[in-house]
């Protein structure tokens, strides 16, 4: 009987693997900078503009108590927020802008969907979503991207490749701040003040109505207060696993 199982549960486990064989096993890598040589610790903010606007809280926040950020852009955002972009460019000392792709699609180059969005499919589409990215940004001045977050922050291992073939590393994160900005304030402000020495801390920064977004401000002071510093992502040894940065 128990063998008949086991024969049963193999052959479900072999139908699965046939239907699935064209959906990639999807990574989400993991990023830490080198801690801090003393005092009481660093970590590297990094924010995602997906699309959609600019939350002024964070910005505001981030320009009043000088606390350095690597925005990761996409086109479309860059495409509708002007006025934002321009806070940040006159504040070079604090923001560094980062490609999330062209159009916000997932770097995974197998047809499949991630938390409901579909994934660029091809090898040729994720390398049109990582180029339009560094596009969008060199057409607002921006100096040339060194870093790719896609869109879901997870991706197939030969989109990795491939990306670092083109001379990125790949950002990925030690703290999931806002989970997506859907977080609640409270829970959002409690895991970015967790935040350690080491850490790289990834939140949004396009969604002004989510309640995360006052969360994200409250975590940061939290940190500030306890004396950590903010370096960005280009000023810091970044090490993330799955062959993202070395
Ligand atoms: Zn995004």
């Amino acid at each position: 009987m128990r063998l008949l199982q086991r024969h049963l549960c193999m052959i479900a486990m072999s139908l699965l693997a046939v239907s699935s064989a064209h959906a990639a096993t999807l990574v989400e890598p993991t990023l830490h900078i080198e801690p801090a040589a003393s005092g009481a610790g660093r970590v590297a903010l990094t924010l995602d503009a997906c699309d959609g606007q600019t939350d002024t809280r964070i910005l505001s926040a981030l320009v009043e108590n000088k606390i350095p950020a690597t925005i990761f852009v996409t086109g479309i955002w860059l495409k509708r927020n002007a006025a934002a972009v321009e806070i940040m460019q006159a504040h070079p000392d604090l923001f560094e802008l980062e490609n999330h792709g062209g159009r916000h699609i997932p770097a995974v180059d197998t047809p499949q969907k991630i938390y409901g969005i579909k994934s660029a499919g091809s090898p040729e589409a994720v390398l049109a979503e990582v180029e339009s990215g560094a596009a969008a940004l060199a057409r607002t001045g921006e100096p040339a991207p060194k870093w790719f977050r896609g869109a879901t922050a997870e991706y197939s291992p030969s989109a990795i490749a491939m990306i670092r073939k083109l001379g990125f590393k790949i950002a990925g994160f030690s703290i999931n701040g806002d989970g997506g900005s859907l977080l609640g304030a409270k829970e959002t402000a409690k895991r970015i003040a967790a935040a350690k020495d080491g850490d790289v801390i990834i939140s949004h920064i396009n969604q002004p109505t989510h309640a995360a977004g006052e969360g994200v401000v409250q975590g940061l002071l939290a940190l500030k207060a306890k004396g950590m510093t903010f370096v960005r992502l280009d000023d810091a040894d970044g090490t993330g696993n799955h062959g993202t940065t070395d």
